[in-house]
């Protein structure tokens, strides 16, 4: 009669082509590729910075290149591009490798930027003979006087003339350490007047004296993303290079590079639209922000957009790929708001979560009419849709609890909940009557004294209806947990675009929601004593929860809030 669920590992990973975004225009350009002969086989890249933790943005775009190389039979690279030597760490790099595996991907090969420094370096040298870069000796500030604007021509360095021979000197010179941060940077020469901004003679190499995680203090020259990504995708034989539409204006660069030196593969970079999520921030500098400056308990914390965040917060890999074949893949703008992604979660929890009773906020019950022989226990599936999931019994005693909300002195219109003198059914049990009720001096309600009605196990009650049932527990099969219910972390829609009275953007930490987390004594059935960090179950009537992934034994049971089981954020909209 009773079975013990088995714990449900829901990170059985299988990916099938139906998950990932359709019909899109980077589809149709691939097939057509594919078609004409321009490519044989698809090689994606996702290229992150390690300069922090990846967040829902990147969620999406890991789905798109990993689930374009699984849906044509191609490959996709990891690379971690690490020119950015300040900012960088292995830290990151391991929490990365880790997201994109949990996620439920495998890349083809593993690289860094920074293992391809030394042919860069050549390259360098292949443009310098050709005349086609040069060292500059202008500053910052000087070279910005130069650049020009939006609707004025720029102005040639002086420096532009030097001699292919000086220019090889000079910059053997930089590598050997001869100058100073900052002093001199070496520079294509293309046009000082190009309507883009990023073909006036864009630097490509500049001083940088900082510790690299990987190259360690080997280099004092560090070559800048345009050059770096375009070479990177070339060496590896990327064939189509997405990302985000911030870069579209670097693509004529990116095309200069590849044509300008020799090499065989020439890759193509398409762009798409950055996915930006409502009342949260998608940008690993803000998220970094917040970690610094203690206001979440780190990158991990299950407020946190982070992909580890969603992980420990009990998002599913599986509802996090529906979520970014949702939002899909375009040009246009993607703000997409908070219901959609936890709409996809809830989805995919549904279907996969065993259930649970637990009672957030106790309040004693006293069935007067128990009976030990006559009063009968009932067993209760863990899923009402997966009998192969198991049931267990649901015991009942003569003290039970119930959550206080369910209970109402004076109750609204329309409820259908417990209220003196009213009826209810126990989840799984019997109808049962309320027929007194005590209260402490203070008036506070401390125990309700209930009958049963002993018809009703299994049957309705005679000649009347009760509407309402509800979810309780017996006070000697029940353990206390902590419970964490978690709300948006932000007050605003976009925190990070609200501006004061004086023009300027306010700090959007400014907008942290103080009630984002709310931490409970609550009570649960014994059974969550036997679970793993990182199980995923429903709690009946009140939504998903996960095991904390960190804090959770045995002994201490520990539940996140993963997502509530209706939409809360229309209800709070309308408030
Ligand atoms: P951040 O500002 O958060 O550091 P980034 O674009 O600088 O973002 P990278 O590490 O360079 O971060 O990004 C790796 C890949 O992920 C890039 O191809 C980038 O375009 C993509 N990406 C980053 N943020 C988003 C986003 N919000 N939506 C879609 N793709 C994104
Ligand atoms: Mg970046």
């Amino acid at each position: 009669m009773f079975r013990q669920v088995v714990s449900i590992s829901i990170n059985i990973i299988m990916l099938s082509k139906d998950q990932f975004a359709d019909n899109h225009f980077i589809r149709s350009i691939i097939e057509d590729d594919l078609q004409n002969g321009r490519c044989q086989q698809v090689i994606t890249r996702f290229p992150p910075e390690p300069n922090g933790y990846l967040h829902v943005g990147h969620a999406k775009s890991i789905c798109l290149n990993f689930g374009l190389a699984f849906i044509y039979d191609g490959l996709c690279n990891l690379r971690f591009d690490d020119t950015n030597p300040e900012k960088e760490s292995d830290e990151y790099v391991r929490a990365i490798k880790e997201d994109v595996q949990w996620l439920g991907f495998k890349w083809h090969e593993e690289h860094f930027a920074s293992d391809y420094f030394e042919q860069l370096y050549e390259y360098a040298l292949e443009l310098i003979r050709a005349g086609k870069a040069y060292v500059d000796d202008l500053d910052a500030e000087e070279m910005r006087q130069y650049r020009g604007t939006l609707t004025e021509a720029g102005k040639n360095s002086p420096y532009r003339d030097r001699s292919v021979e000086e220019n090889l000197d000079l910059f053997q010179r930089m590598r050997d350490g001869e100058f100073p941060d900052g002093s001199k940077t070496l520079r294509l020469k293309i046009d000082m007047a190009a309507g883009n901004i990023n073909l006036r003679d864009p630097v490509i190499y500049r001083i940088r004296r900082v510790h690299h995680h990987r190259t360690g203090d080997k280099w004092v020259i560090y070559p800048m993303y345009d050059y770096t990504h375009a070479i990177s995708d070339a060496i590896e034989q990327i064939t189509h290079s997405l990302c985000t539409l911030e870069f579209e204006s670097h693509r004529p660069l990116y095309d200069w590079v590849v044509e300008n030196i020799t090499i065989a593969h020439q890759p193509h970079q398409y762009e798409f639209s950055r996915l930006e999520l409502l009342y949260s921030v998608t940008s690993k500098r803000k998220l970094n922000q917040l970690v610094t400056q203690g206001h979440v308990s780190g990158w991990d914390d299950p407020r946190m957009p982070t992909i580890s965040g969603m992980r420990r917060r009990g998002y599913t890999p599986q509802g996090l790929r529906l979520f970014a074949k949702r939002v899909g893949i375009s040009k246009s703008e993607n703000v997409v708001d908070m219901s959609v992604l936890e709409g996809a979660i809830r989805e995919d929890l549904e279907n996969v979560a065993p259930r649970m009773i637990a009672v957030l906020n106790p309040i004693k019950v006293e069935l007067t009419n128990f009976d030990e022989v006559l009063t009968q226990s009932r067993t209760a599936p863990f899923h009402p849709h997966h009998p192969e999931m198991g049931e267990r019994l649901m015991p009942l005693t003569k003290n039970i609890y119930i959550e206080a909300d369910d209970f109402a002195l004076d109750p609204p219109k329309g409820w259908q909940r417990l209220t003196p003198g009213g009826e209810v059914r126990l989840r799984y049990s019997y109808v049962i009557k309320c027929d007194e009720v005590i209260r402490d001096a203070s008036g506070r309600v401390v125990l309700l004294k209930c009958s049963i009605d002993h018809e009703t196990l299994g049957a309705k009650p005679q000649g009347r209806k009760v509407k309402g049932v509800i979810h309780w527990l017996s006070t000697e099969h029940t353990v206390p947990a902590t419970v964490r219910l978690y709300d948006r972390l932000f007050t605003q829609p976009r925190p990070d675009a609200v501006r004061g009275e004086d023009g300027q953007y306010v700090d959007f930490v400014e907008f942290i929601n103080p009630e984002s987390v709310t931490e409970i004594d609550a009570l649960v059935e014994p059974a969550a004593q036997t679970l793993a960090p990182e199980a995923r179950y429903q709690f009946e009537r009140l939504g998903y929860f996960v095991t904390d992934r960190y804090d959770h034994t045995p002994e201490n049971p520990v539940f996140n809030r993963t997502v509530t089981l209706r939409d809360t954020w229309q209800a709070q909209a309308d408030k």
